[in-house]
C-alpha cells in the first residue's frame, strides 16, 4: 500500500461564525455532555478536556468525562487539576451519548477504547488544532494555527457566556504552556499571552502548576533519563545529512524505576536538544511490546508528514506513532522514510 506522505489537509482552516454559532447551540441544548480526549493524555488534551467540564458544570449540565487509555492512568503532572475526581473509567462511560465533545484529537482511532462512541453519539463536536485533523465529527471548531486546543475552549466558553474561573484557568493554562513549550514554540503568538494574561488574572498559581509538570520528578525518572541520555546515538549522515539523534527505554527498565510510560514525555526535550541533530527520536517500549516512537524536528523536516506515514501523526514538529517491531527494525523503517523526507524549511507552523 502506498500512502502519501502529506497529510490530510482540513477544509476550511478556522472555524467560522456558523461552525461556532452550531457548537454554541448544540451546548446549551444538551442536558448531558460527554467529553473525550485522546489516549496517554498531555496537557493540552486533559487540560481542555477539564476547561470545558468547568466551563459546563455552572451551567447546571451533567457533565461526563474520560479518555480511553488502558490501564487508566491520569499523569501525576495534571493529578491535582480542577476536576480530574470527577473523571470516569473507560467502562463508565455512556454507551450512546446525546451529545460527545472530543479534544485534541486529530482522528477517530487516537480516542483509545472509547473510539467507537464517535458512531454510537447522536451529535460529535471536534475541537481541536491537528493539521492532519479528519473531521470525524458532525461539528467541529478545528484551527490549526491555534497554539493549542485550549484556545479554542477559552473562546467557546466566551461564547457561552460564562466567565473565567480559577477552576476553569487552571488546567487551560496547564493546556497551553505545555503545548507552546512554556510560550517558546512558533505558534505563539501575542493572542496567546494575552489569553495567559486572562487565565493569570484569575489568581491561579501558574508556580505551583508550572512545577508540578516541569520541574518535579521521581528519583526513578533521573536515573531513568539518565540511562536513556547514555546510549543516545547520533547519527550525522541520517535524515539526508541533517542529521538524527535517537534514543531507547525498555518496558523493563520503566518497571525497574517505578515509572509508567506517561512520565517519560520529558526525555525528548532533551534529547532534541543536541544541536548536530535536525530530527530526534525517542523509542519507549509498552508493556504490552509495543513501542511508542516520539518524534521532533527542529523546522526543516515535517515530522507529521512522516509519522502520518508510519500510522501515527502529529505536528510538523512534534509528532509520533506505535510501533509493533522491536528498536532496531523500528529505527530502520523510521531512517528510511525520515531520509525520504521532503525538505519543507522552517515553516509557519508548529
Ligand atoms: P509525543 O511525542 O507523544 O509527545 O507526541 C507528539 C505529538 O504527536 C502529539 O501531540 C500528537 O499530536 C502526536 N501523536 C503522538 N502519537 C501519535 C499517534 N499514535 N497517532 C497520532 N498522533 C500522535
Ligand atoms: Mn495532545
Ligand atoms: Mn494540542
Amino acid at each position: 500500500m502506498t500512502r502519501s506522505l502529506t497529510p490530510a489537509r482540513v477544509a476550511s482552516e478556522r472555524p467560522t461564525e456558523a461552525d461556532w454559532t452550531a457548537a454554541v447551540t448544540a451546548l446549551h441544548r444538551a442536558e448531558e455532555v460527554a467529553l473525550l480526549c485522546h489516549v496517554s493524555p498531555d496537557g493540552d488534551a486533559l487540560g481542555s478536556l477539564l476547561g470545558l467540564q468547568q466551563t459546563l458544570l455552572p451551567l447546571g449540565k451533567s457533565v461526563v468525562a474520560s479518555f480511553g487509555s488502558d490501564p487508566f492512568v491520569v499523569p501525576p503532572a495534571y493529578s491535582e487539576l480542577p476536576g480530574v475526581d470527577l473523571l470516569v473509567r473507560p467502562e463508565q462511560f455512556p454507551a450512546a451519548p446525546d451529545l460527545l465533545v472530543t479534544f485534541d484529537t486529530g482522528s477517530q482511532d487516537r480516542l483509545g477504547a472509547l473510539a467507537d462512541r464517535v458512531h454510537t453519539a447522536r451529535e460529535v463536536l471536534v475541537i481541536d488544532h491537528h493539521a492532519s485533523n479528519t473531521r470525524y465529527g458532525t461539528l467541529h471548531l478545528i484551527d490549526r494555527a491555534a497554539a493549542a486546543t485550549a484556545v479554542l475552549v477559552e473562546e467557546l466558553g466566551r461564547r457561552l457566556g460564562t466567565a473565567l474561573t480559577p477552576e476553569i484557568a487552571a488546567p487551560l493554562y496547564a493546556a497551553l504552556a505545555t503545548d507552546t513549550g512554556s510560550f517558546k514554540y512558533a505558534a505563539t503568538t501575542p493572542e496567546t499571552h494575552y489569553l495567559a494574561a486572562r487565565l493569570l488574572a484569575t489568581g491561579i498559581r501558574h508556580d505551583l502548576l508550572s512545577r508540578r509538570i516541569w520541574d518535579q520528578n521521581p528519583f526513578g525518572y533521573i536515573r531513568l533519563l539518565g540511562v536513556a541520555l547514555g546510549r543516545a546515538v547520533l547519527e550525522p549522515a541520517a535524515v539526508g545529512g541533517l542529521g538524527l539523534i535517537w534514543t531507547s527505554v525498555g518496558a523493563p527498565e520503566l518497571v525497574a524505576h517505578g515509572l509508567t510510560l506517561e512520565q517519560l514525555e520529558g526525555i525528548i526535550d532533551v534529547v532534541r536538544t543536541a544541536e548536530e541533530a535536525e530530527v530526534a527520536v525517542v523509542c519507549k517500549g509498552d508493556v504490552d511490546g509495543s513501542i511508542r516512537v516520539s518524534t521532533r524536528s527542529k523546522g526543516e523536516i515535517d515530522v507529521g508528514a512522516v509519522c502520518s506515514y508510519l500510522g501515527g501523526g502529529g505536528h510538523r514538529l512534534a509528532a509520533g506513532y506505535t510501533s509493533y517491531a522491536d528498536v532496531a527494525a523500528t529505527m530502520a523503517a523510521l531512517r528510511e522514510r525520515l531520509a525520504d523526507a521532503e525538505y519543507v524549511g522552517l515553516g509557519d507552523e508548529a
